[in-house]
């Protein structure tokens, strides 16, 4: 059987790098699209010159034309510190890449996967957060370019769904971490953890009672797969529901790393969600997923990595 050829936009970031990972590894032909902003090519290196693989530089806010069976789209900064650093690029990413990615689809006739997130649900006022609710967000804040944004995409794709009958796929991406953070991404867990491996204080923006469920790469890959492979348009919930105030996850890596080291808190950013934490029964019952890696053994894989690459011993 001709394997599928798949499209993986944002595919040298930290989750598109490992979506391509585990395709190349079943088999299957893989064009990986992206501008480099907040990817690398270090991250998909050792595809390169595999005659399954190919390498597209492009930024998904201009069209293009490709002959593929799946999209993959993930391409969008997604650190606050990366996605606030040009908002309205942001933005476009968001709303043009999505349009010109389910255009693509439409064209071609390829299933569509959009990596929304977590973020549609803003500062939820329901906790934890079931797809059904519609969210709070502010349309005018610091983070309303990365969360409008993933929501007009996500109508974009409903609304393709309705016009053309395009199919598409809505996954609901809550924090997730591992190897392949860039170390400068700015997020809790590589923050954390680059600090502490170079013995510095860690910052805990607010009081540290925000909360947040971190999921690690691995299990959010699969879930990602299961959804591509799944029957349903979604959006589904994909995320770990076990739920951590950012004050004790700093303790948790400063025990790991070193005990030794202080906690300094900062003010906290504008807009910064008070709470988060998926339900996921819908995963559950259409994907059959659910993932299975506690956070003490993702940190440990994650610091082992992040040890590796800062070259710490
Ligand atoms: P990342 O920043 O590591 O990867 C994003 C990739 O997209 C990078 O390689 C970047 O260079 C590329 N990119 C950005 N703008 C582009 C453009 N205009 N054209 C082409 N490429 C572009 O982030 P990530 O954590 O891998 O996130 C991937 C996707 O998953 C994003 O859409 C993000 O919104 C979503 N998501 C991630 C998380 C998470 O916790 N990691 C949570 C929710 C949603
Ligand atoms: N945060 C922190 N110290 C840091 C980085 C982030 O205390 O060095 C906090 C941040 O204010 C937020 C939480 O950790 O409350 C998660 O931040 P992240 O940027 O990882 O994800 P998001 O806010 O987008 O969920």
């Amino acid at each position: 059987m001709k394997s599928k050829i798949n499209l993986v936009t944002g595919g040298a970031g930290f989750l598109g790098s490992h979506l391509i990972d585990k395709l190349m590894i079943k088999g299957e032909d893989v064009l990986c699209l992206d501008n480099y902003f907040t990817g690398s090519k270090k991250n998909v290196s050792k595809w390169i010159n595999h005659p399954n693989f190919e390498l597209i530089r492009h930024d998904v806010t201009e069209p293009i034309l490709l002959e593929v069976d799946r999209i993959w789209h993930l391409a969008c900064p997604a650190s606050p510190v990366a996605y606030q650093f040009n908002p309205v690029k942001t933005a476009k990413t968001s709303f043009l890449g999505t349009y010109n990615m389910l255009g693509l689809a439409n064209r071609v006739g390829a299933r569509i996967l959009l990596a929304s997130t977590s973020e549609v649900y803003g500062d939820p006022q329901v906790h934890p957060q079931p797809e059904s609710y519609r969210g709070c967000v502010n349309t005018i804040g610091e983070r309303s370019c990365y969360d409008e944004g993933k929501r007009i995409a996500e109508t974009l794709c409903f609304d393709y769904k309705r016009m053309h009958k395009t199919d598409i796929k809505v996954i609901r991406i809550f924090n997730t971490y591992g190897p392949r953070m860039h170390p400068q991404d700015g997020r809790v867990i590589s923050n954390f953890i680059v600090k502490a491996l170079l013995g510095s204080p860690l910052n805990v923006y607010g009081d540290g009672s925000q909360t947040r469920s971190f999921c690690y790469v691995d299990d959010l890959i699969d879930g990602m797969m299961g959804m591509m492979d799944s029957n349903h348009p979604g959006p589904i919930n994909i995320g770990n529901p076990n739920e951590f105030t950012i004050k004790s996850l700093a303790e948790i890596i400063r025990e790991m790393i070193n005990p030794s080291l202080d906690i300094i808190f900062k003010p906290l950013p504008n807009d910064d969600p008070i709470q988060r934490q998926p339900l996921i029964e819908l995963a559950k019952k259409e994907l059959k997923w659910e993932p299975s890696i506690e956070l003490r053994e993702g940190l440990i894989k994650t610091i082992s990595w992040f040890r590796d690459e800062l070259n710490i011993k």
